[in-house]
């Protein structure tokens, strides 16, 4: 998921949830790129960056 690549940032997030996505993404963020909060067109490209992957165990 490459979801800031105007930062030249290659963040990836593997979580159960879009929520818990969203939660990472957000702290990712926070202290990475000292946002305080996610700005709405941003939510946006990470929401539409998130791929679901099947597992099978
Ligand atoms: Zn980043």
């Amino acid at each position: 998921m490459d979801v800031e690549p105007k930062m030249g940032c290659a963040f990836e997030v593997r979580a159960e949830t879009e929520a818990e996505v969203m939660r990472i993404a957000g702290e990712h963020g926070k202290i990475v790129h000292k946002m305080t909060s996610m700005p709405p067109d941003m939510a946006a490209k990470v929401k539409s960056a998130i791929k679901t992957v099947t597992v099978n165990v």
